[in-house]
């Protein structure tokens, strides 16, 4: 991908069948459908590709346990079905991950099997193991660190694991592929309308500090919890309430689960679940819960949170951590879809919805990673119905995912012994991946500041030199790239 050679085909006035506004999951997955169908399709963000809730997840391609237990069975299918089809077309980056229930009394035995039994029946596939009971000595052998005072043994049930922001880099490479433009750090700062009707965006690209209007009749608004801000340049009649809610998780040692299950805590004081992920050589563990009214580009955690998913962890693991033994922090915001604005975000429904304005504008809101691509397939369906465009059918479920690093040679040295991050990864990424500034790097195209921030701001210094040379910047440029980086590795303080 290369920015400048796209932001040069908006001189032309060209008319695309698409404009899509978002580079996260649903963004991301509309430019991959539209063009594959054959449609011209732009892309336009903001800032970085993944930049928001899409690098925050908990990265579990799944259908959802919990929504299993609260009813929504239908959702859980879809789930289940789109993570067939995800490792199915990007078997480099989704795979298989046990997770293991603690139990501690044996009627929960029972019920935590039943229930899982009732999952594998749904998904009813047989590219994931399926779920089983395990005696005490094999829950510890699955989990060494689980907490075995008074342990009878557990629930052990599959899902799929996935890198958010690299199957998001991913799609972006596939799409191109299939001649979708995509450009990052270009904002959508309003809307062209001819007689009421939608017919284009005004974009504002932050790097050259230029402005450009492109035409498309087909806009559609994938802006996450920034769906709002784009609704509100089309409208000011809004009857949906986007409710913000925040999620944090906690990345400390893999000595914390010392194996590669991962644990699920059926019920946490707040009557969730939560999860301990291994990751990347690392734990990831969270998540919270909590409404916030104005959504940042950076959401910041709160002591609160973090003493919470420390409390709630606590109870499973012998040795447990504390604040000092967490080696990072990140947030996403789920932009949850709300009728009105009393329901408690935990009980919100974690479905998509798709809302077409008076203007014809299409915005898409809510859903997971993991559906990504049904969303999509409905957006454009949705879309097509209502232009003049032929209709052409979805070819996303039988397209496989282009591995962006397949020719990057790994052998190389990294520049730290936490995680692996090369001189040669670096370059890729400047030159092949659009990556323009050290965040860019640090956590999206790796994820070093999402596994270790002190590790992050040790080696910020040679990863930044190493930029400078590809892009040919001066030391201004890197003084002010680091001065940034150290901004936002100081967000989320521990
Ligand atoms: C804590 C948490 C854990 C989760 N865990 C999982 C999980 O394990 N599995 C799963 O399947 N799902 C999970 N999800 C859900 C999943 O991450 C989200 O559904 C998905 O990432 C949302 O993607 P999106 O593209 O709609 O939004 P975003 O990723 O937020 O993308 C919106 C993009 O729009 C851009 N933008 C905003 N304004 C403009 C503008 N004016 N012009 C151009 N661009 C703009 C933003 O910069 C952003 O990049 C989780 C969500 C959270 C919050």
């Amino acid at each position: 991908m290369n920015r400048s050679s796209n932001i040069k085909l908006l001189n032309n006035n060209k008319k695309f069948d698409f404009i899509v506004i978002g580079g996260g999951a649903s963004g991301l997955g509309c430019a991959l459908d539209a063009s594959s169908r054959g449609y011209s399709v732009i892309l336009l963000e903001k800032f970085d590709f993944c930049k928001g809730t899409s690098s925050r997840s908990t990265k579990l391609i799944h259908g959802g346990v919990r929504y299993l237990e609260k009813g929504q069975i239908s959702l859980v299918y879809e789930a289940l079905k789109e993570r067939d089809v995800l490792i199915k077309n990007a078997p480099h980056l989704v795979k298989q991950v046990g997770f293991l229930i603690p139990v501690y009394n044996y009627f929960l035995k029972f019920y935590y099997f039943f229930g899982l039994k009732i999952y594998d029946f749904i998904s009813g596939n047989l590219s994931f193991e399926k779920s089983r009971t395990v005696n005490r000595e094999s829950a510890i052998k699955l989990v060494p660190n689980v907490d075995k005072e008074k342990l009878k043994g557990g629930v052990v049930y599959f899902d799929g694991q996935f890198d958010d922001s690299r199957l998001g880099i991913d799609i972006a490479l596939t799409s191109e592929i299939n001649n979708a433009v995509l450009i990052n750090y270009m904002s959508v700062e309003s809307l062209i309308k001819v007689n009421g009707k939608i017919k284009g965006v005004i974009a504002h690209d932050s790097v050259n500090n230029n402005n450009f209007s492109i035409n498309s009749d087909n806009v559609i608004n994938a802006t996450g919890v920034f769906s709002r801000s784009i609704m509100e340049l089309d409208s000011n009649k809004l009857k949906t309430v986007i409710r913000p809610s925040q999620g944090v998780h906690l990345v400390v040692d893999k000595c914390f689960l010392n194996g590669n299950f991962g644990i699920l805590v059926p019920k946490t004081s707040d009557g969730r679940v939560l999860f301990a992920v291994p990751w990347q050589d690392h734990v990831i563990i969270g998540t919270t819960d909590t409404v916030v009214d104005n959504p940042s580009f950076n959401p910041e955690s709160t002591q609160e949170e973090i003493n919470f998913i420390l409390e709630n962890i606590k109870n499973y693991l012998e040795v447990y951590p504390l604040k000092e033994d967490i080696k990072s922090v990140f947030v996403g915001l789920r932009p949850l879809v709300a009728n009105n604005s009393s329901s408690k975000s935990k009980d919100l429904s974690r479905k998509h919805k798709i809302i077409v304005s008076e203007s014809g504008m299409v915005s898409v809101i809510g859903g997971k990673w993991t559906t990504y691509r049904r969303m999509a397939e409905n957006v454009i369906d949705l879309t097509l119905k209502k232009t003049k465009l032929p209709f052409v059918n979805s070819k996303t479920s039988d397209l496989k995912i282009k591995n962006g690093l397949s020719d990057i040679d790994f052998s190389k040295k990294s520049l730290s012994d936490d995680f692996f991050l090369s001189e040669e990864m670096i370059i890729h990424y400047v030159n092949n991946e659009m990556a323009l500034n050290l965040d860019d790097i640090m956590s999206r195209r790796s994820r070093c500041l999402f596994l270790n921030i002190k590790e992050s701001i040790r080696i910020a210094p040679m990863v930044v030199e190493i930029m400078s040379n590809e892009l040919s910047k001066d030391k201004v440029w890197i003084n002010e790239q680091l001065k940034s980086f150290y901004k936002l590795t100081n967000i989320n303080k521990i």
